[in-house]
């Protein structure tokens, strides 16, 4: 077996552990065993503390774990951990870092070889191997033990996570905390649901049965129609594929056949889990017995169990459409939550949400802000599928999601959950009253939307109208295109709703991280492929089909504006210009009366940056969609959270190209507004302002605070403030001097809640 087999069977391994002590165990024997050595063990930094504690070893005195403990400043491992890099020696004792802990044993190694665990710049722990002899450890062994070491970070944290989550069933346990990103603001209890992708074996919850002999009588169905699937392929490949290409379908039947996958998951269905969940966990442990098989051949099948399982799932959900009882506070869990899962929820019933992935530009957490619902993103190491049914607090604010919190922490978040109430009605108020500076300048707040449950909130909250209606959610949460009538009847709604003021549909914008699930693009780099206009621009039939049904729906109201999102070229939006008129004039020649619509572009390439002048000129208006114009321009993916830290959207190139995005319109004569997240965000509007945006447009729940802003500040002193801002070059440092601004004029206690 290769070191890359080694090591990818180790972290596989440690993936599956069941706790932190089980994962350290796998760790430190696997490891001595493939180094060939005497001595492995693995110290872990106690949060907070730089400190480390021998958690596992083999070939040290096994009494010694959970009592060797020593600084940062002290022996060989502290080296390690202080210089955050690897220590190789040939003989310890002879370094003067050397510290000798009787309990050990280790008097009679010599050699010494130390490697740092870091995960994301912290450092969990160090792992270290010594050997008898005086050697120094090969460059193999120590690229082998760094290698390891980089992925095991992950590994370590999902291990201890899943430990800590299954302790919870003890009486005394402490109050888990699970930190994320902050993806929606607000504090929601309730009780976890996972949401799980049809085909994924992996992100299958534990679910817990009644009847265990339909359960297994509902599974051996499933396996019977799955050998009914494969037969039926291999029958129709039987002329075009060649004998050994054959074969696969031999083999996948004879796995369906083993007695290991039937026994091994009726068995798990008996001890009281759904059919999936047994699945999951026979799935995983027959997948562990082929990948230790030498023969690569055998090894290969272990992929092959994966398609069987996910085949086998896809028959369970078929077969019994899956009743799901939302609880009556639901906090949706999930790998990577979509916009159509959150659609699922009745949304009178959903409370909150917790993605292992993302961010808080994602847009599920988007989404989530439209719709008032608290949210934490980017949970990495989640154990989701431990989460089904649990007690669940998710703070918004924070980006920390609490397990089963105990009734005094219950108490005080439930006081939060009040709290926030109150300063949302008393905001409320004064939310319906205009957006006018102090110098008498009227700043339109719009809102964002993209379900005709946000329409509702949106008004309530005082909204000047509809700045971004994203038109895919409705196509996201169906099975097909929508026809012209059904986008007709949405469209016309949302019109109607705010008429006379004025509401900008954007055409579809998919692709990049809004797939639909009936129109699959698969791309390596899907937010620089094919998405938003290229999409539309290359079907006429559903662009035209979605234009008429806009301009149908506007009619009697002359209230509509049509966006172009992803507009990186003047040739495009000619196109696009062209098949708006074209969509008209067909509907003309039919006798409608459709007033011409208002026109405008999306400035979220940086391509039309340079462009904005050019392009106001054959619209009516720009709108800045910050959330795509920053990762572009500072190549950060929104999605991302390992990066999250890199997304500002206060960074002094953002802010210099939205200047020179507002002066090029200005130049054109056209107005401009800001649709992404930055204008719901109190300090970042200052800036706005003083660059002389014309309207904003926000989620529904900021409407009513970033009204407030607006009357806070007059342009000449948001001008000043930007002024000083760009002549700063720390995003941090801008962000300092904008809240500063805020509390002076008394926004403090606003700006605080926002970020609590
Ligand atoms: C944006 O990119 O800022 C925007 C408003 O569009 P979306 O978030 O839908 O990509
Ligand atoms: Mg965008």
């Amino acid at each position: 077996m290769t070191m890359l087999d080694t090591l990818r069977r180790i972290v596989q391994e440690v993936n599956e552990a069941e706790g932190l002590e089980q994962a350290l165990g796998i760790i430190v024997r696997r490891v001595r065993q493939a180094l060939d050595i005497d001595v492995c063990s693995v110290y872990l930094v106690i949060p907070g503390m730089e400190i480390l504690t021998l958690r596992a070893t083999e070939g040290l005195n096994p009494e010694s774990v959970g009592r060797v403990r020593l600084k940062f400043t002290e022996g060989l491992t502290g080296l390690v951990a202080e210089r955050a890099e690897p220590v190789n020696l040939d003989n310890a004792p002879d370094h003067p870092r050397y510290k000798y802990f009787p309990e050990t044993g280790e008097e009679r190694y010599h050699a010494f070889l130390g490697v740092p665990i870091i995960q994301q710049r912290r450092l969990l722990g160090v792992i270290v191997v010594q050997q008898h002899e005086r050697r120094r450890f090969e460059g193999e062994h120590v690229a082998f033990l760094v290698t390891l070491a980089a992925q095991l970070a992950g590994a370590i944290t999902h291990a201890e996570l899943i430990g800590e989550v299954g302790a919870l069933a003890t009486p005394d346990h402490e109050i888990v905390q699970i930190h994320g990103i902050p993806g929606s603001p607000g504090i929601a209890i309730g009780t976890g649901i996972v949401a799980w992708m049809r085909a994924d074996p992996d992100a299958v919850p534990d679910r817990a049965i009644e009847d265990v002999e339909e359960e297994v009588q509902f599974f051996i169905r499933a396996i019977e129609g799955v050998k009914e699937d494969i037969r039926a392929l291999r029958e129709s490949m039987n002329t075009v594929l060649p004998a050994e290409e054959l074969a696969l379908f031999d083999a996948y039947l004879l796995i369906l056949n083993g007695d290991s996958l039937i026994a091994g998951t009726t068995t798990r269905i008996r001890k009281g889990n759904w059919a999936a969940g047994a699945l999951r966990d026979t799935i995983r442990e027959l997948g562990r017995a082929f990948g230790e098989m030498d023969d690569p051949y055998l090894r290969e099948r272990a992929a092959d169990l994966k398609d069987i399982a996910r085949r086998i799932l896809l028959r369970l959900r078929s077969a019994k459409r899956e009743e799901i009882s939302w609880p009556e506070r639901t906090i949706l869990v999930g790998e990577d939550i979509t916009a159509s899962q959150l659609a699922e929820v009745p949304p009178n019933l959903l409370a909150g949400v917790i993605s292992a992935r993302g961010t808080g530009s994602s847009h599920v957490a988007i989404l989530a802000r439209a719709m008032g619902i608290p949210a934490v993103m980017g949970v990495a190491d989640l154990p989701v599928g431990r989460l089904e049914n649990r007690e669940i607090v998710v703070d918004g604010y924070r980006g920390i999601m609490f397990l089963e919190p105990g009734p005094e922490l219950r108490a005080e978040f439930q006081r939060l959950v009040e709290e926030d109430r109150e300063m949302a009605d008393s905001l409320r108020e004064q939310a319906l009253e205009p957006a006018i500076t102090p110098d008498g300048i009227q700043i339109p707040v719009y809102a964002n939307g993209g379900l005709l449950a946000d329409i509702r909130p949106s008004l309530e909250s005082g909204a000047d109208g509809v700045g971004l209606y994203r038109t895919e959610v409705p196509f996201m949460v169906r099975e097909q295109f929508p026809g012209e009538d059904e986008q007709t009847a949405i469209y016309r709604q949302v019109l109607e709703s705010f008429h006379p003021r004025p509401v900008i549909l954007r055409t579809l914008d998919v692709g990049g991280d809004k797939p639909l699930p009936y129109f699959p693009i698969r791309e390596d780099n899907p937010f620089l492929g094919w998405r938003g206009i290229r999409i539309t621009l290359d079907h006429p039939e559903i662009f035209l089909t979605q234009l008429r049904a806009m301009l149908r729906a506007s009619e009697g109201f002359g209230n509509l504006s049509i966006l172009f999102p992803m507009i990186s070229a003047p040739g495009e939006l000619k196109e696009a210009l062209r098949f708006v008129q074209r969509a008209r004039e067909e509907l003309l020649d039919d006798g409608l009366d459709i007033p011409q619509p208002k026109t405008g572009v999306m400035i979220e390439v940086p391509s039309a940056i340079w462009l904005a002048e050019s392009l106001a000129r054959r619209v009516d208006f720009l709108s800045i969609g910050t959330n795509d114009l920053v990762q572009y321009l500072l190549a950060v993916d929104r999605n991302n959270s390992r990066v999250a830290d890199l997304y500002q959207a206060l960074h002094p190139a953002v802010l210099h190209a939205l200047r020179q995005i507002v002066e090029g319109s200005h130049r054109a004569g056209k107005p401009v507004s800001v649709c992404g997240e930055m204008a719901s965000d109190p300090a970042a509007v200052i800036l706005l302002m003083g660059m002389e945006i014309d309207s904003l447009s926000v989620s529904a729940g900021a409407i009513s605070r970033i009204k407030w802003v607006v009357r806070h500040f007059s342009r000449t002193r948001a001008a000043d403030l930007l002024r000083q801002a760009l002549g700063l070059d720390d995003p941090a440092a801008i962000r300092g001097l904008l809240n500063n601004a805020l509390e002076q004029a008394g926004l403090g206690g606003l700006v605080r809640a926002g970020k609590r």
